[in-house]
């Protein structure tokens, strides 16, 4: 049997450890909140069609989407998570000999979907800040570069770009390079609208760009990660290539109906009152971390980064013992995801026990 050899060399995903009795997992930036009675009732009514295939397209999906961001139906690609998307995205624009272009650290999941499409990753290093240096990155696109991918707020560091960053980063990169803007947590972020800190918001740059996609899910403040559900806007062509690239039929219609009930005014607005105290909690949290003397970055999503350097994996394991699941990225830090109150009173508890001796 022959296999690729960068597929060989490719480590499949891994979930890291799941929470002990009585402990919290805090390593994949999940909602805290169960479920709500009525998107829990929207899909056990599919259970009655689970003979039949969903629908293609996820229209009905689609259509309310379109309605909300005042776009064309065919402007909106739903996918089996944002991550699928971002799949279907760089394998309809990136091949072998092309490069895509991305900050690191940022989403694991970007240096193998690059690989599987046969295209190579190219990592700009954060700013000393722990975001994104625009900048390096516009340096970075050469005539091989297909595309560039921005996360704002950026995980596992939790920095934004900023909308004048972003706005300058595109005036910089060829309009045939395709940049997929990744606004996994953008519902958590609190800046200020407009004004030189204002985040960049993808819906409002969409109208003044022909290689831009925005990437959204419902994974994280719509709390159905367990469902798989993410979507995209952008441009026709570029979304009917990643129709192309799709995987066929693999949004269920339990994860649509899910998707289209958690946009219920009522179902969401309740949604969105649970982001907001999460925001709360994140604020709240980082002041009592930089009180402690951490040095954690301005924390835009639902989870906070410890820069823990060569200690990452000793701190993590004093979280781990104390039955907090955290995602560490040795030698770098350890990325927390904002969850229940208690989760966060051990956390800032173990760390306070913890804090660097030369802060
Ligand atoms: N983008 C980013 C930045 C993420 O952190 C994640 C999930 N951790 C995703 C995309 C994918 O989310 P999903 O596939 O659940 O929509």
């Amino acid at each position: 049997m022959r296999l690729r050899p960068e597929i060989a060399a490719l480590p499949a995903y891994r979930q890291g450890r799941p929470a002990p009795a009585d402990g919290y997992k805090l390593s994949s930036n999940e909602n805290p909140f169960p479920p709500l009675p009525g998107v829990a009732a929207a899909v056990a009514a599919t259970a009655n069609e689970i003979n039949r295939y969903p629908d293609a397209t996820a229209l009905a999906l689609r259509e309310k989407l379109a309605e909300r961001f005042d776009v064309s139906v065919d402007e909106v690609i739903v996918g089996a998570g944002s991550v699928s998307l971002l799949a279907q995205f760089i394998a309809a624009a990136a091949g072998p000999g092309d490069e895509v272009v991305y900050s690191w650290r940022s989403f694991e999941a970007y240096p193998g979907l690059v690989t599987v499409s046969g295209a190579t990753s190219v990592q700009v290093s954060n700013r000393d800040d722990h975001g994104h240096d625009l900048d390096a990155m516009a340096d970075a696109v050469t005539e091989r570069t297909r595309v560039a991918i921005v996360c704002s707020p950026n995980n596992p560091t939790g920095m934004i770009v900023t909308a004048d960053e972003f706005e300058a980063f595109m005036a910089r990169v060829p309009d045939d390079v395709l940049v997929l803007l990744d606004e996994a947590y953008i519902e958590f972020v609190r800046t200020e609208p407009t004004g030189p800190g204002a985040s960049v918001d993808g819906r409002r740059m969409l109208d003044r760009y022909s290689n831009l996609v925005i990437l959204r899910t419902f994974s994280k403040a719509y709390g159905l990660a367990g469902l798989r559900v993410g979507y995209a806007i952008g441009p026709v062509p570029i979304l009917d290539a990643a129709r192309s690239t799709a995987i066929p039929l693999s949004v269920t219609a339990a994860s649509a109906a899910a998707a289209l009930a958690s946009l219920e005014p009522e179902a969401e607005r309740e949604l969105l009152a649970r982001v907001e105290t999460i925001a709360g909690r994140r604020k709240a949290l980082r002041a009592a971390l930089l009180e402690q003397g951490w040095p954690v970055p301005e924390a835009h999503g639902n989870f906070v980064w410890l820069p823990t350097g060569d200690r990452t994996v000793e701190v993590a394991e004093r979280l781990f013992d104390a039955g907090l699941v955290t995602r560490a990225f040795p030698p770098e830090g350890i990325r927390v995801s904002v969850g229940e109150p208690e989760s966060v009173e051990t956390l800032l508890r173990i760390l306070g026990e913890l804090v660097p001796a030369s802060q």
